[in-house]
């Protein structure tokens, strides 16, 4: 059986299918899913397009009881589901069942808040005359998501879209295609009319730019890598479309002298390792002051001893696999570069030696610390995307906020430290979009706005009611009499 694309309201086969593998035991084949075709994508634009006028002036409660009832069933499946996720991601069956979770209340979330969209009456300059401000669906929306929560991050996409009445077509990431149709085989059932969501899987590489600057498409939705982020703002741009991106991060975690050391070390570990460092608000720059560093390492070093590297869905794993082989060969090229730039090994640094069921190697990297890293250091710059964290050993405070702030990116920050005053200055002056204080830099709310900064994010933040920026337009009434 080859899980298909739904158009139009019907399954339809893609014009190619691919396989999707287990991580942990690449022997072990999830299913073969479609891959459309650009013809495909037309079709599914055009049932978007032509469900579209009934759909965005229709009523509200049919909206918010549809949304109710995805969220409600991804809730009680939130077990199945969740192991479906770990066994295609890599992350553990708790992380996987914890985003499946999280998916589930973004739907119960936004069921709400299709009901509470409000405008404003205000009084005109002109005598007889009211102006009023209010919020209309911007069209058709093209979603585009990355593999590494390959259910959460279509849901806190697709539920603002339907919310407040635009159609949608999907596209998941290529990797991780079975928790994606997973949810929208949930919406299919919902009772939501034919064309309202459709779901078009295939490769970016071959259907991306025609998705992108399709003439049907009003807005894109994107988070994934820098690169094609850039390269969509530009298409979008060219074609006066609308567009948020979310993309990458090089997220700092400062370490002060003043810290709880146990704390500290136990949330970066948290923010580095956990979901394999497969998060774009993972930590990977560990920015510790002289007072407490060698203390630090030392503790951290003795913490991911106690790490468990194994398959996803193994009760006592701690870090699941990298996603597919060639994000294991990028974790580990950087480890290897920055060892030739002087980084100092103190933990992992290579493949992880977990067979599997199958007796075939799953893509396990160990955990990886290094240390006497420089700021300058490509693995200090780049994104890895994996369970590779480096040390970068600062004076004081005031160093620790400049080296937090000399990076590209702007998604995440986080600072361990007991004094108020540091605390506050560091989340006033931190050029991040999300600050944390005493916590990991990963893991946030699903009711209040996720978004980052200069090279991580353009455009209007997601989730919570600041999502309405982008899934809606304003339109301002000026009316007499
Ligand atoms: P990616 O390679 O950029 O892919 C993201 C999505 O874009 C996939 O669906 C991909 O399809 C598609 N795509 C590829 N080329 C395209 C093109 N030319 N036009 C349109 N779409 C195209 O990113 P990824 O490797 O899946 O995800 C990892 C990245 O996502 C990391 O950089 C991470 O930091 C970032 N991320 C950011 C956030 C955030 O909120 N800031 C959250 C999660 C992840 P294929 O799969 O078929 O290539």
């Amino acid at each position: 059986m080859t899980y298909c694309n739904l158009v139009a309201g019907e399954w339809v086969q893609g014009a190619t299918a691919g396989l999707n593998r287990n991580p942990s035991d690449p022997n072990d084949v999830i299913g073969e899913y479609a891959q459309a075709s650009v013809d495909q994508l037309d079709a599914a634009i055009a049932a978007a397009r032509a469900a579209f006028p009934a759909w965005s002036t229709g009523g509200i409660q049919a909206r918010s009881d549809a949304l109710d009832r995805i969220g409600t069933e991804i809730l009680a499946r939130r077990e199945e589901l969740g192991a479906l996720l770990a066994r295609e991601e890599g992350k553990t069956r708790p992380e996987a069942i914890g985003e499946v979770t999280r998916a589930g209340h973004i739907f119960r979330f936004f069921a709400g808040e299709c009901l509470r969209l409000s405008g404003e009456l205000l009084p005109s300059v002109r005598p007889g005359v009211g102006v009023e401000i209010t919020r209309e669906p911007v069209g058709v929306v093209a979603l585009i998501t990355p593999w590494n929560f390959p259910i959460a991050i279509p849901a806190w996409k697709i539920a603002p879209a339907l919310a407040w009445g635009n159609c949608v077509v999907l596209k998941p990431a290529d990797l991780t295609p079975a928790s994606a149709w997973a949810l929208a085989e949930i919406i299919h059932r919902c009772g939501l009319p034919a064309g309202v969501f459709n779901l078009v899987m295939g490769r970016g590489s071959v259907i991306g730019d025609a998705f992108v600057t399709h003439p049907g498409i009003d807005a894109v939705s994107f988070t994934g890598s820098t690169d094609v982020g850039h390269r969509i703002a530009v298409q979008c741009a060219e074609r006066g479309k609308k567009v948020q991106l979310e993309m990458g991060g090089k997220n700092p975690q400062v370490v002060l002298d003043d810290a709880d050391l146990p704390q500290a070390v136990e949330l970066c570990v948290q923010s580095a390792f956990f979901s394999t460092g497969q998060r774009c608000t993972a930590a990977s720059r560990l920015i510790v002051t002289e007072g407490i560093h060698d203390r630090f390492v030392e503790a951290m070093a003795q913490r991911m001893a106690g790490l468990r590297v194994g398959d996803a869905l193994h009760a006592d794993t701690h870090i699941g696999p990298a996603a597919s082989e060639a994000q294991l060969r990028q974790d580990l090229d950087y480890v290897e570069g920055a060892r030739t730039e002087g980084a100092v090994l103190v933990a992992g640094g290579g493949a992880a030696d977990c067979h599997t069921n199958s007796g075939k190697r799953g893509f396990f990297v160990a955990p990886t610390l290094l240390t006497e890293t420089t700021p300058s250091m490509r693995i200090n710059r780049e994104e890895v995307f994996g369970p590779v964290a480096s040390v970068i050993r600062v004076r004081d405070y005031e160093q620790a906020l400049a080296v937090a702030n000399d990076t590209p990116f702007g998604l995440s920050s986080g600072i361990a430290t007991t004094s108020l005053r540091h605390a506050r200055h560091f989340q006033r002056h931190s050029q991040a979009g999300m600050v944390m204080v005493n916590l990991p830099t990963a893991g946030v709310d699903y009711h209040v706005p996720f978004g980052g900064r200069k090279g991580s994010s353009y455009g209007p933040r997601e989730q919570g009611r600041y999502a309405q920026e982008f899934f809606t337009s304003v339109k301002t009434a000026y009316v007499q009499g």
